[in-house]
Protein backbone atom coordinates (compact mmCIF):
# COMPACT_ATOMS: atom_id res chain seq x y z
CA UNK A 1 0.00 0.00 0.00
CA UNK A 2 1.42 3.29 -0.83
CA UNK A 3 1.60 6.15 1.61
CA UNK A 4 -1.61 9.02 0.41
CA UNK A 5 -1.03 12.70 2.12
CA UNK A 6 -2.69 15.29 1.83
CA UNK A 7 -1.66 18.73 1.56
CA UNK A 8 -4.27 21.46 2.61
CA UNK A 9 -4.84 25.46 2.39
CA UNK A 10 -2.75 25.82 -0.44
CA UNK A 11 -2.45 28.96 -2.99
CA UNK A 12 -1.10 26.45 -5.58
CA UNK A 13 0.69 28.48 -8.42
CA UNK A 14 -1.03 26.79 -11.76
CA UNK A 15 2.40 26.69 -14.32
CA UNK A 16 0.02 26.27 -17.23
CA UNK A 17 -1.64 29.42 -16.66
CA UNK A 18 0.53 31.24 -15.06
CA UNK A 19 -1.94 32.04 -12.08
CA UNK A 20 -2.69 31.03 -8.49
CA UNK A 21 -5.56 28.90 -7.08
CA UNK A 22 -5.99 29.90 -3.31
CA UNK A 23 -7.67 27.10 -1.04
CA UNK A 24 -6.78 23.93 -2.77
CA UNK A 25 -5.99 20.45 -1.50
CA UNK A 26 -3.09 18.00 -3.17
CA UNK A 27 -3.89 14.20 -2.79
CA UNK A 28 -0.31 12.68 -3.14
CA UNK A 29 0.25 8.77 -3.54
CA UNK A 30 2.85 6.72 -4.65
CA UNK A 31 5.17 9.86 -5.16
CA UNK A 32 2.53 11.32 -7.56
CA UNK A 33 -0.27 13.97 -7.11
CA UNK A 34 -3.33 11.89 -7.21
CA UNK A 35 -6.23 14.70 -7.20
CA UNK A 36 -5.57 18.90 -7.04
CA UNK A 37 -8.85 20.19 -6.03
CA UNK A 38 -10.68 23.55 -4.85
CA UNK A 39 -13.66 21.77 -4.27
CA UNK A 40 -14.31 20.37 -0.73
CA UNK A 41 -12.59 17.00 -0.87
CA UNK A 42 -12.81 13.70 2.10
CA UNK A 43 -9.72 11.61 2.05
CA UNK A 44 -8.52 8.73 4.35
CA UNK A 45 -5.10 9.60 4.76
CA UNK A 46 -1.82 9.06 6.91
CA UNK A 47 -0.64 12.46 6.82
CA UNK A 48 -2.12 15.93 6.32
CA UNK A 49 0.09 18.89 5.82
CA UNK A 50 -1.49 22.57 6.41
CA UNK A 51 -0.31 24.75 3.98
CA UNK A 52 -1.85 28.00 6.18
CA UNK A 53 -2.90 29.58 2.90
CA UNK A 54 1.08 29.69 1.50
CA UNK A 55 1.97 29.31 -2.14
CA UNK A 56 2.59 26.01 -3.45
CA UNK A 57 5.10 26.03 -6.29
CA UNK A 58 5.91 22.64 -8.72
CA UNK A 59 9.40 21.86 -7.98
CA UNK A 60 11.94 23.89 -9.97
CA UNK A 61 14.19 22.30 -12.86
CA UNK A 62 17.40 24.03 -13.60
CA UNK A 63 17.59 23.09 -17.85
CA UNK A 64 21.07 23.58 -18.33
CA UNK A 65 23.35 22.54 -15.22
CA UNK A 66 27.18 20.49 -14.84
CA UNK A 67 26.67 18.22 -11.86
CA UNK A 68 30.58 17.26 -12.24
CA UNK A 69 31.69 20.90 -12.82
CA UNK A 70 33.49 20.63 -9.04
CA UNK A 71 36.23 22.74 -10.29
CA UNK A 72 36.16 25.71 -12.88
CA UNK A 73 39.29 24.14 -14.19
CA UNK A 74 37.79 21.90 -16.14
CA UNK A 75 41.15 19.85 -17.22
CA UNK A 76 42.11 19.56 -13.92
CA UNK A 77 38.81 17.91 -13.25
CA UNK A 78 39.26 15.34 -16.13
CA UNK A 79 42.62 13.97 -13.96
CA UNK A 80 40.55 13.47 -11.09
CA UNK A 81 39.12 9.88 -9.95
CA UNK A 82 36.11 8.92 -10.92
CA UNK A 83 35.52 7.79 -7.34
CA UNK A 84 36.37 11.35 -6.04
CA UNK A 85 34.04 13.38 -8.79
CA UNK A 86 31.15 11.42 -7.82
CA UNK A 87 31.32 12.27 -3.73
CA UNK A 88 32.48 15.90 -5.33
CA UNK A 89 28.89 16.07 -7.08
CA UNK A 90 27.02 14.10 -4.15
CA UNK A 91 27.22 17.85 -2.77
CA UNK A 92 26.28 19.55 -6.12
CA UNK A 93 23.11 17.58 -6.24
CA UNK A 94 22.20 17.52 -2.51
CA UNK A 95 22.81 21.29 -2.72
CA UNK A 96 20.42 21.81 -5.55
CA UNK A 97 17.73 20.03 -4.14
CA UNK A 98 17.72 22.27 -0.94
CA UNK A 99 17.56 25.47 -3.71
CA UNK A 100 14.10 23.49 -4.28
CA UNK A 101 15.60 22.65 -7.68
CA UNK A 102 14.12 18.39 -7.85
CA UNK A 103 14.75 17.97 -11.52
CA UNK A 104 17.87 18.86 -13.48
CA UNK A 105 19.04 18.61 -17.05
CA UNK A 106 22.46 17.95 -17.24
CA UNK A 107 24.03 20.11 -20.00
CA UNK A 108 26.96 17.57 -20.24
CA UNK A 109 29.45 15.44 -17.60
CA UNK A 110 26.89 13.33 -16.11
CA UNK A 111 26.47 10.02 -16.51
CA UNK A 112 24.42 6.79 -16.03
CA UNK A 113 26.28 5.81 -12.92
CA UNK A 114 25.29 9.21 -10.99
CA UNK A 115 21.88 9.01 -12.19
CA UNK A 116 21.43 5.92 -10.67
CA UNK A 117 22.70 6.46 -7.66
CA UNK A 118 20.34 9.36 -7.18
CA UNK A 119 17.22 7.24 -8.50
CA UNK A 120 18.41 4.65 -5.80
CA UNK A 121 18.42 7.62 -2.71
CA UNK A 122 21.95 6.45 -2.51
CA UNK A 123 22.63 10.53 -2.08
CA UNK A 124 19.58 13.07 -1.98
CA UNK A 125 19.85 15.23 -5.16
CA UNK A 126 17.59 16.59 -8.19
CA UNK A 127 15.90 13.78 -10.77
CA UNK A 128 19.03 14.14 -13.29
CA UNK A 129 18.20 14.10 -17.58
CA UNK A 130 21.81 13.11 -19.00
CA UNK A 131 23.72 14.05 -21.72
CA UNK A 132 26.54 11.97 -21.43
CA UNK A 133 30.00 13.49 -23.57
CA UNK A 134 29.44 17.06 -25.07
CA UNK A 135 30.33 15.69 -28.93
CA UNK A 136 32.83 18.42 -29.87
CA UNK A 137 35.19 18.66 -33.14
CA UNK A 138 38.28 18.99 -32.87
CA UNK A 139 39.29 22.29 -31.60
CA UNK A 140 35.68 22.41 -30.52
CA UNK A 141 34.48 24.02 -27.17
CA UNK A 142 35.05 20.80 -25.47
CA UNK A 143 38.38 19.54 -27.08
CA UNK A 144 40.48 20.72 -24.52
CA UNK A 145 43.50 19.48 -25.51
CA UNK A 146 46.27 22.03 -25.27
CA UNK A 147 48.14 23.67 -28.26
CA UNK A 148 50.38 20.69 -29.80
CA UNK A 149 49.26 17.79 -28.06
CA UNK A 150 48.51 15.37 -30.89
CA UNK A 151 47.06 12.23 -29.82
CA UNK A 152 43.21 12.19 -30.09
CA UNK A 153 42.28 11.39 -26.68
CA UNK A 154 43.68 13.67 -24.09
CA UNK A 155 42.80 10.82 -21.13
CA UNK A 156 41.84 7.70 -20.95
CA UNK A 157 37.91 8.00 -21.87
CA UNK A 158 36.96 4.70 -19.69
CA UNK A 159 35.85 7.08 -16.36
CA UNK A 160 33.45 8.88 -18.51
CA UNK A 161 32.79 11.88 -15.61
CA UNK A 162 34.68 15.66 -16.36
CA UNK A 163 33.23 17.93 -19.24
CA UNK A 164 35.82 16.94 -21.89
CA UNK A 165 34.07 16.49 -25.37
CA UNK A 166 33.55 13.20 -27.33
CA UNK A 167 35.81 14.33 -30.41
CA UNK A 168 34.47 13.53 -33.74
CA UNK A 169 34.87 14.70 -36.93
CA UNK A 170 33.28 13.95 -39.81
CA UNK A 171 29.69 12.41 -40.57
CA UNK A 172 30.72 8.90 -39.75
CA UNK A 173 32.50 9.96 -36.65
CA UNK A 174 29.95 12.13 -35.07
CA UNK A 175 27.31 9.65 -35.65
CA UNK A 176 29.11 7.08 -33.66
CA UNK A 177 29.81 9.88 -31.02
CA UNK A 178 26.09 10.40 -30.86
CA UNK A 179 25.44 6.63 -30.72
CA UNK A 180 28.23 6.07 -28.08
CA UNK A 181 26.19 8.72 -25.88
CA UNK A 182 22.69 6.57 -26.72
CA UNK A 183 24.35 3.31 -25.81
CA UNK A 184 25.07 4.77 -22.26
CA UNK A 185 21.64 6.03 -21.47
CA UNK A 186 21.69 9.87 -22.60
CA UNK A 187 18.81 11.62 -22.12
CA UNK A 188 19.26 14.37 -24.57
CA UNK A 189 22.76 14.32 -27.11
CA UNK A 190 24.53 18.11 -26.40
CA UNK A 191 26.45 19.28 -29.37
CA UNK A 192 28.97 22.31 -29.41
CA UNK A 193 27.88 24.33 -32.93
CA UNK A 194 29.89 27.84 -31.87
CA UNK A 195 32.94 29.20 -30.04
CA UNK A 196 32.87 29.28 -26.17
CA UNK A 197 34.14 31.06 -23.34
CA UNK A 198 36.15 28.68 -21.17
CA UNK A 199 38.05 28.03 -24.36
CA UNK A 200 40.65 29.04 -24.82
CA UNK A 201 41.08 29.28 -29.07
CA UNK A 202 37.72 28.89 -30.33
CA UNK A 203 36.82 32.25 -31.58
CA UNK A 204 33.15 33.14 -30.10
CA UNK A 205 31.63 34.11 -33.85
CA UNK A 206 33.34 31.05 -35.23
CA UNK A 207 30.73 28.41 -36.34
CA UNK A 208 31.79 25.00 -34.79
CA UNK A 209 30.16 21.41 -37.22
CA UNK A 210 29.34 21.38 -40.99
CA UNK A 211 25.80 21.47 -41.96
CA UNK A 212 25.34 17.63 -42.13
CA UNK A 213 27.42 17.23 -39.53
CA UNK A 214 24.78 19.17 -37.49
CA UNK A 215 21.82 16.77 -39.48
CA UNK A 216 23.79 13.74 -38.45
CA UNK A 217 24.13 14.45 -35.15
CA UNK A 218 20.35 15.65 -34.50
CA UNK A 219 19.52 12.52 -37.07
CA UNK A 220 21.15 10.24 -34.33
CA UNK A 221 19.30 12.02 -31.66
CA UNK A 222 15.92 11.71 -33.16
CA UNK A 223 16.47 7.93 -34.39
CA UNK A 224 16.55 7.05 -30.43
CA UNK A 225 13.84 9.28 -29.52
CA UNK A 226 16.11 12.52 -28.24
CA UNK A 227 16.30 15.70 -29.12
CA UNK A 228 19.95 17.69 -29.50
CA UNK A 229 20.35 20.84 -27.36
CA UNK A 230 23.65 23.01 -28.87
CA UNK A 231 25.64 25.48 -27.63
CA UNK A 232 26.39 28.41 -29.68
CA UNK A 233 26.15 32.22 -29.15
CA UNK A 234 26.18 34.30 -32.77
CA UNK A 235 23.52 34.57 -35.39
CA UNK A 236 25.05 32.18 -37.39
CA UNK A 237 25.87 29.31 -35.02
CA UNK A 238 21.94 29.67 -33.98
CA UNK A 239 20.64 29.79 -37.40
CA UNK A 240 22.83 26.42 -38.55
CA UNK A 241 21.81 24.60 -35.46
CA UNK A 242 18.44 25.14 -35.67
CA UNK A 243 17.59 24.90 -39.22
CA UNK A 244 19.60 21.45 -38.73
CA UNK A 245 16.76 20.66 -36.03
CA UNK A 246 18.48 21.27 -32.84
CA UNK A 247 16.02 22.57 -29.80
CA UNK A 248 17.60 23.83 -27.45
CA UNK A 249 19.73 26.67 -27.78
CA UNK A 250 22.04 26.79 -24.80
CA UNK A 251 23.53 30.55 -23.98
CA UNK A 252 22.18 32.39 -27.36
CA UNK A 253 23.62 35.69 -25.79
CA UNK A 254 24.38 37.42 -29.47
CA UNK A 255 21.06 36.60 -31.22
CA UNK A 256 19.37 39.27 -33.03
CA UNK A 257 15.67 39.40 -34.14
CA UNK A 258 16.32 37.90 -37.13
CA UNK A 259 17.61 34.81 -35.50
CA UNK A 260 15.02 34.86 -32.79
CA UNK A 261 11.99 35.07 -35.58
CA UNK A 262 13.66 32.13 -37.05
CA UNK A 263 14.15 30.11 -33.70
CA UNK A 264 10.07 30.72 -32.84
CA UNK A 265 9.24 29.20 -36.45
CA UNK A 266 11.39 26.34 -36.49
CA UNK A 267 9.76 25.63 -32.53
CA UNK A 268 13.35 26.05 -30.73
CA UNK A 269 13.96 27.07 -27.37
CA UNK A 270 16.52 29.25 -25.43
CA UNK A 271 18.04 28.58 -22.27
CA UNK A 272 20.13 31.74 -21.14
CA UNK A 273 22.56 31.41 -18.55
CA UNK A 274 23.10 34.32 -17.14
CA UNK A 275 24.36 33.42 -13.77
CA UNK A 276 27.18 32.30 -14.86
CA UNK A 277 28.73 35.05 -16.72
CA UNK A 278 27.81 37.39 -13.22
CA UNK A 279 30.12 34.86 -11.47
CA UNK A 280 32.65 35.02 -13.92
CA UNK A 281 33.05 38.45 -14.41
CA UNK A 282 33.80 39.02 -10.64
CA UNK A 283 35.72 35.51 -10.05
CA UNK A 284 37.39 35.49 -13.35
CA UNK A 285 40.55 36.90 -12.97
CA UNK A 286 41.50 35.60 -9.25
CA UNK A 287 40.55 31.84 -11.01
CA UNK A 288 43.17 32.59 -13.41
CA UNK A 289 41.69 33.29 -16.63
CA UNK A 290 43.60 34.58 -19.48
CA UNK A 291 42.88 38.29 -21.40
CA UNK A 292 41.24 36.62 -24.16
CA UNK A 293 39.02 35.36 -22.07
CA UNK A 294 37.87 37.74 -19.73
CA UNK A 295 37.04 39.55 -23.02
CA UNK A 296 34.93 37.23 -24.34
CA UNK A 297 33.38 36.74 -21.12
CA UNK A 298 32.78 40.77 -21.22
CA UNK A 299 31.30 40.92 -24.39
CA UNK A 300 28.78 37.94 -23.69
CA UNK A 301 27.84 39.02 -20.56
CA UNK A 302 26.37 42.77 -21.45
CA UNK A 303 24.13 41.12 -24.19
CA UNK A 304 22.92 38.08 -21.88
CA UNK A 305 19.98 40.21 -20.86
CA UNK A 306 19.21 41.78 -24.13
CA UNK A 307 19.01 38.37 -25.75
CA UNK A 308 16.02 37.38 -23.13
CA UNK A 309 14.59 40.87 -24.28
CA UNK A 310 14.74 39.91 -27.47
CA UNK A 311 13.59 36.12 -27.42
CA UNK A 312 10.71 36.89 -25.10
CA UNK A 313 9.57 39.92 -27.70
CA UNK A 314 9.61 36.93 -30.67
CA UNK A 315 7.86 34.28 -28.83
CA UNK A 316 10.50 32.08 -28.28
CA UNK A 317 10.35 30.07 -24.79
CA UNK A 318 13.00 31.08 -22.62
CA UNK A 319 14.09 27.69 -20.17
CA UNK A 320 15.53 28.51 -16.64
CA UNK A 321 19.33 27.65 -16.81
CA UNK A 322 22.53 28.46 -14.80
CA UNK A 323 25.98 26.82 -16.30
CA UNK A 324 27.93 27.39 -12.99
CA UNK A 325 31.25 25.58 -12.39
CA UNK A 326 32.86 25.38 -8.70
CA UNK A 327 31.96 26.88 -5.67
CA UNK A 328 30.19 29.45 -8.29
CA UNK A 329 27.14 27.09 -7.56
CA UNK A 330 25.57 28.76 -4.80
CA UNK A 331 24.64 31.45 -7.19
CA UNK A 332 21.68 29.32 -8.91
CA UNK A 333 19.00 30.81 -6.87
CA UNK A 334 20.49 34.12 -7.97
CA UNK A 335 19.51 33.45 -11.59
CA UNK A 336 16.27 34.54 -10.71
CA UNK A 337 17.48 37.94 -9.98
CA UNK A 338 19.28 38.20 -12.78
CA UNK A 339 15.89 37.46 -15.21
CA UNK A 340 13.57 39.25 -13.57
CA UNK A 341 15.31 42.24 -15.19
CA UNK A 342 13.63 41.16 -18.11
CA UNK A 343 10.81 39.10 -17.71
CA UNK A 344 8.47 39.04 -14.74
CA UNK A 345 8.39 37.01 -11.78
CA UNK A 346 5.62 34.49 -13.02
CA UNK A 347 7.14 34.26 -16.35
CA UNK A 348 10.92 33.53 -14.34
CA UNK A 349 8.54 31.05 -12.89
CA UNK A 350 7.35 29.44 -16.21
CA UNK A 351 10.75 29.04 -17.21
CA UNK A 352 11.80 26.82 -14.31
CA UNK A 353 8.47 24.83 -14.31
CA UNK A 354 6.23 24.45 -17.03
CA UNK A 355 8.71 25.66 -20.08
CA UNK A 356 11.72 23.61 -18.94
CA UNK A 357 9.27 20.57 -19.01
CA UNK A 358 7.60 21.37 -22.31
CA UNK A 359 11.48 21.70 -23.65
CA UNK A 360 12.56 18.18 -21.90
CA UNK A 361 9.31 16.56 -23.16
CA UNK A 362 8.18 15.47 -19.58
CA UNK A 363 4.95 18.12 -19.58
CA UNK A 364 2.50 15.88 -16.98
CA UNK A 365 5.40 14.51 -15.16
CA UNK A 366 7.61 17.27 -13.99
CA UNK A 367 6.99 21.44 -13.42
CA UNK A 368 3.47 20.91 -12.87
CA UNK A 369 0.88 20.42 -9.93
CA UNK A 370 -1.49 18.31 -11.90
CA UNK A 371 -2.89 14.60 -11.24
CA UNK A 372 -0.24 11.97 -12.44
CA UNK A 373 3.00 14.66 -12.32
CA UNK A 374 5.42 13.59 -9.79
CA UNK A 375 4.70 14.94 -6.42
CA UNK A 376 7.48 17.86 -6.52
CA UNK A 377 6.51 20.55 -4.68
CA UNK A 378 7.84 23.52 -2.91
CA UNK A 379 5.83 25.10 0.31
CA UNK A 380 7.18 29.35 0.81
CA UNK A 381 6.65 32.05 2.11
CA UNK A 382 5.25 35.50 0.25
CA UNK A 383 3.74 35.81 -2.87
CA UNK A 384 5.55 34.57 -5.72
CA UNK A 385 3.53 36.75 -8.27
CA UNK A 386 5.08 39.89 -6.73
CA UNK A 387 8.67 38.57 -6.61
CA UNK A 388 10.78 35.53 -6.11
CA UNK A 389 12.99 36.53 -2.95
CA UNK A 390 11.96 33.53 -1.18
CA UNK A 391 13.54 31.38 -3.83
CA UNK A 392 16.87 33.84 -3.92
CA UNK A 393 16.87 32.82 -0.28
CA UNK A 394 15.51 29.34 -0.26
CA UNK A 395 17.06 28.55 3.36
CA UNK A 396 14.55 30.33 4.74
CA UNK A 397 11.92 31.27 2.14
CA UNK A 398 10.89 27.62 1.09
CA UNK A 399 9.47 26.53 4.37
CA UNK A 400 9.11 22.54 2.61
CA UNK A 401 10.37 20.58 0.30
CA UNK A 402 9.01 17.60 -1.32
CA UNK A 403 10.32 15.47 -3.77
CA UNK A 404 8.62 12.61 -5.31
CA UNK A 405 6.11 12.64 -2.44
CA UNK A 406 8.91 12.53 0.10
CA UNK A 407 9.58 15.24 2.86
CA UNK A 408 13.07 16.54 1.91
CA UNK A 409 12.80 19.13 4.69
CA UNK A 410 10.43 21.11 6.63
CA UNK A 411 10.30 24.33 8.84
CA UNK A 412 6.57 24.26 8.96
CA UNK A 413 4.84 23.57 12.65
ZN1 LIG B 1 27.28 24.51 -20.02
Amino acid sequence: MSVRCVVRNASVFDSAAGVMRPNSTLVIEGGRFAAVTQEPISVDVAQVIDAGGRAVLPGLIDAHVHVVAASHDLVGLAMQPPSLLTAESSQILRAMLHRGFTTVRDAAGADFGLQEAVERSLFEGPRLFIAGAPISQTGGHADMRPKGVRSREMFCSCAGLGLIGAIADGVGEVRRAVREQVRNGANHIKIMAGGGISSPTDPLEGTQFSMDELRAAVEEAEAANLYALAHAYSPRAVTRAVQAGVRSIEHGNLIDEATARMMKAHGAYLVPTLSTYAALAEEGTRLGWSAAMLEKLAHVQDRGIEAVRIARAEGVPVVFGTDLLGHMHDRQSGEFDLRTVAMSPVEALQSATITAARLMRQEGRIGQIVPGAFADLLIVDGDPLQGLQMLTRPAAGIRLLMQAGRIVRSTLA
